[in-house]
């Protein structure tokens, strides 16, 4: 039988806030441990959180963003249940009334564009982090994190393959960054993933039992994580056996997931709303302000960069994985309308050379400038596309403008025709045996006539010329 998995995520990500949620503690990440508390967010008895209206903005952004439909009205709950890093007891979250709900974000599949469902999004705090130590039977704990804005954003389970929910996550991901309120850095934890997997025979409609995998801190794991969920259910399944509810922990050095604990229910919790605070009303016109600020998303400016600039919409995916390089690559085209040219250059070059040295884009030595300045060059034939790629290499070096690069180097193509045809008679002297071969027909032996005016200008002399010249003197 052939099964078919159902997989739905849960993201929480952290709002770039300066402060926490509920408490004017800062939100600075690797502090020394528990300097950023105080009795709210260490959760003393008759203090009162006051909601930070900045984690609202932001996750009305987000809200909007993936065409959910924000409350008027809504409420924080608390989460009751018991851990050292949760000092209240209670995780202030919001339950039956979310900030925001039935939303969508696109993803890019091989069978095409495809819709995937956002349950809902809502607003909650941190817990603190425990910090075991390696060595004795001892672990220690850190409030600097508890308080913490969170948003959680839990999926339709729309997607049916590991590479859908990385394609969703990365989008959800890139969506956040754009709108400058989270970070998205998984190693730090502050995009993070919870994966709902099941399996059920394809071809039918009811979803098999599901189990909820946890501590995956990279898209690679989510992805190897997922793959191996779904091996482990459908041989499970093959033999007769059946799948438990529950939630697995990744295990990244063993390429496995293991079984943490069995999956709570939401009644375990006991949620009920925070008494504390009020509920969260959101009026129309203060929503119209937020939208507004927005800026043109991933997915859109993707769409308008294949249509304006006809580049393949590989590229314009690449190009639009952030802000800051979709507005270098645009800055370039303007200054050299040939789309593509660019996009090669940037998405070959310059992204491989600031991978190899982790930069970012915002840290690029090469200015749009020098690009299409250089890109200029090439176009006007002073310099080969070979030649090119040592211009640009000094560019990444140094900062330095193309054209004192290539007039320090002396790396101007040499197009000088009298120059050119003057050499290239003298290597017909020299190499009789090859003239009297291409005159008879070895045609094959031009290669050799370039490869030589190559040797003796050290790769500079213009190709075409070149070609031109030895094919008029063999006649
Ligand atoms: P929780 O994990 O907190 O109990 P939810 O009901 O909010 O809560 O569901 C969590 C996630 O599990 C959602 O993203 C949902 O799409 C997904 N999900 C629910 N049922 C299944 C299933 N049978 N298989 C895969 N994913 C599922
Ligand atoms: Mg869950
Ligand atoms: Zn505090």
């Amino acid at each position: 039988m052939e099964y078919e998995p159902v997989i739905g995520l849960e993201v929480h990500a952290q709002m770039l806030t300066s402060s926490k949620i509920f408490c004017g503690c800062s939100t600075q990440f690797g502090a020394e441990p528990n300097s950023l508390t105080c009795q709210v967010c260490l959760g003393m008895p008759g203090v009162l959180p006051v909601l930070n209206k900045k984690v609202v903005e932001y996750a009305t952004k987000m809200a909007l963003a993936t065409d959910c439909a924000i409350a008027p009205y809504s409420q924080f709950a608390r989460k009751n249940y018991f851990y050292p890093d949760l000092p209240k007891g209670y995780q202030i979250s919001q339950y039956e009334l979310p900030l925001a709900e039935h939303g969508r974000v696109e993803i890019d599949t091989d069978a095409g564009p495809k819709q995937i469902g956002i349950t809902r999004i809502h607003m909650e705090e941190d817990a603190g982090k425990l910090v075991h130590d390696d060595y004795n039977p001892k672990s220690y704990v850190d409030f600097n994190r508890t308080g913490t804005p969170l948003i959680e954003i839990v999926s339709e389970p729309d997607m049916r393959s590991s590479e859908e929910a990385a394609a969703y996550l990365k989008i959800l991901r890139d969506i956040l960054v754009y709108l400058e309120i989270c970070d998205g850095n998984m190693q730090e934890g502050s995009f993070r993933c919870d994966a709902n997997v099941s399996l059920r025979p394809a071809g039918t409609e009811p979803f098999g039992t599901r189990a909820e995998l946890k501590n995956m801190n990279s898209f690679r794991n989510v992805q190897r994580a997922i793959e191996y969920e779904i091996r482990r259910q459908r041989a499970l399944l093959e033999d007769g056996q059946e799948v438990v509810q529950e939630t697995r922990l990744w295990d990244a050095a063993k390429n496995v997931t293991v079984s943490m604990r069995s999956k709570e229910e939401s009644h375990d919790y006991r949620y009920f709303p925070d008494p504390d605070l009020v509920p969260i009303v959101i009026d129309q016109a203060w929503i119209s302000r937020i939208e507004q600020t927005l800026p043109e998303l991933p997915t859109p400016k993707k769409k308008r960069f294949v249509d304006q600039y006809g580049i393949p919409v590989y590229d314009a995916g690449v190009l639009t994985s952030s802000r800051t390089l979709a507005d270098y690559f645009e800055r370039c085209v303007d200054l050299f309308p040939e789309a593509k040219t660019v996009s090669n250059w940037v998405m070959g070059e310059l992204l491989r050379e600031l991978k190899n040295d982790e930069r970012e884009i915002e840290q690029c030595p090469v200015t749009p400038e020098n690009l299409a300045e250089m890109l200029t060059l090439i176009k006007n034939g002073v310099i080969s596309g070979k030649i090119a790629k040592t211009v640009f290499e000094e560019m990444y070096q140094t900062g330095d403008a193309p054209k004192s690069i290539v007039a320090k180097k002396g790396l101007a193509q040499v197009s000088d025709e009298g120059h050119l045809a003057q050499m290239v008679e003298q290597i017909i002297a020299e190499h009789p045996k090859e003239a009297t071969g291409y005159k008879a027909g070895k045609t094959k032996l031009l290669g050799f006539f370039v490869g030589e005016v190559m040797k003796k200008t050290k790769g500079q002399a213009n190709p075409s010329l070149v070609n031109q010249i030895i094919k008029d003197k063999l006649g």
